[in-house]
């Protein structure tokens, strides 16, 4: 049956990160000071196994689910991810089965893995082709190199259309957004420029530190003039613009300026088995206990419909409808964006 929130909107997207751990400590994401070597990660006990996801994913599938997107952390440092790609590619609804990583592990066997394993496509997250700007923003010096190395990679494997996530942050990369734009321009790749948000409790977010969607449009269409494109879909996240010259498109998420909470389909499962309505929600629904204790599809399902069916999520539009700069983020403590996934 198919399921909508109390704002009518479908359940159609679910995003599940398979760990919270991640080997980069990018400061709009994982900042260094607060997830340091002393942090405690879930301990792997605590994590969802990969039957136990899959059967989860049957579940949602059932209920209208049709796009996965596996994240994390970093979602390839489960290990023998693979095998998880290949239980979930059996589920007959699933039309769009994706991943988002920051391709540090993202060698060619393993490109070539994840594809015959049944992933159709994947997102690489990459803030900069500047190295120095690069690795102040992942903060554990890693090379743009091998990112680049790891997007081709992706697609010798054939994981297109391949999405690149920027995230840009005024003071820190708004100088690379041309430079990434020249770069990607007539590759094929899809670069998507994310406005910084005040996701989780921990990265320091200011309202003076969000380059505008607008802004980043008007900078790029300055160079090459881009044109808007109608939705793939229903509930798309990134607003599209292409080359008027053919050189491709650009996506721009714009969830602090233009927000889009209207059609949003989304729905994230933690690593441990959490179901979370909104990117900024403080409240998980446990879907583990009731895995463990034996619980039938039938009763997981029911559960499923009393949390989806009460959701009124709208976190972006009444941040920016309120003071649109701190109060509504001060006060609420936010599940991390690290171990939910973006
Ligand atoms: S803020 Fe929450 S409800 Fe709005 S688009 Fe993002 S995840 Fe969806």
């Amino acid at each position: 049956m198919r399921l909508v929130d109390s704002l009518e909107r479908p359940l159609r997207d679910l995003r599940i990160s398979v760990t919270d751990r991640c080997n980069f400590r990018c400061t709009y994401c994982m900042p260094k000071e607060i997830f340091g070597r002393d942090f405690a990660f879930l301990p792997r006990a605590a994590l969802l196994t990969f039957e136990e996801i899959t059967r989860l994913a049957r579940v949602f599938a059932a209920h209208g689910v049709h796009k996965i997107r596996l994240t994390g952390g970093e979602p390839l440092l489960r290990r023998d991810l693979e095998r998880l790609v290949a239980m979930l590619a059996e589920i007959e609804a699933l039309d769009d089965l994706t991943l988002t990583t920051n391709g540090s592990l993202l060698t060619p066997a393993k490109a070539h893995a994840l594809k015959a394993a049944g992933l159709n496509r994947i997102t690489i997250s990459l803030d900069s082709l500047d190295d120095a700007v690069f690795m102040a923003m992942n903060d554990v010096d890693f090379p743009v190199a091998k990112v680049l190395a790891a997007i081709d990679a992706a697609a010798d494997a054939g994981l297109s259309p391949i999405k690149i996530d920027m995230v840009v942050k005024r003071g820190a990369n708004e100088q690379s957004i041309l430079h990434m734009a020249q770069h990607f321009r007539g590759t094929g790749h899809i670069l998507r420029f994310i406005e910084f948000m005040d996701v989780g409790n921990t990265n320091g977010w200011r309202m003076e530190d969000v380059v505008p969607a607008a802004e980043i449009v008007r900078t790029i269409d300055a160079a090459w003039p881009i044109e808007p494109v109608e939705p793939n879909y229903y509930g798309e996240v990134a607003e599209r613009w292409r080359y008027v010259d053919g050189a491709g498109e650009i996506g721009v998420i714009a969830s602090v300026t233009q927000p889009f909470c209207g059609t949003c389909t989304r729905a994230r499962l933690s690593a441990e088995g959490e179901l979370y309505t909104c990117l900024f929600s403080g409240v998980g629904h446990d879907f583990r206990a009731l895995l463990r204790r034996g619980a039938a599809d039938e009763e997981i399902s029911a559960f499923l419909e009393r949390t989806w069916g009460r959701r009124a999520d709208r976190y972006s539009e009444i941040r920016t409808a309120s003071t649109p700069d701190r109060a509504g983020s001060a006060v609420r403590r936010k599940v991390e964006m690290s171990h939910i996934g973006g």
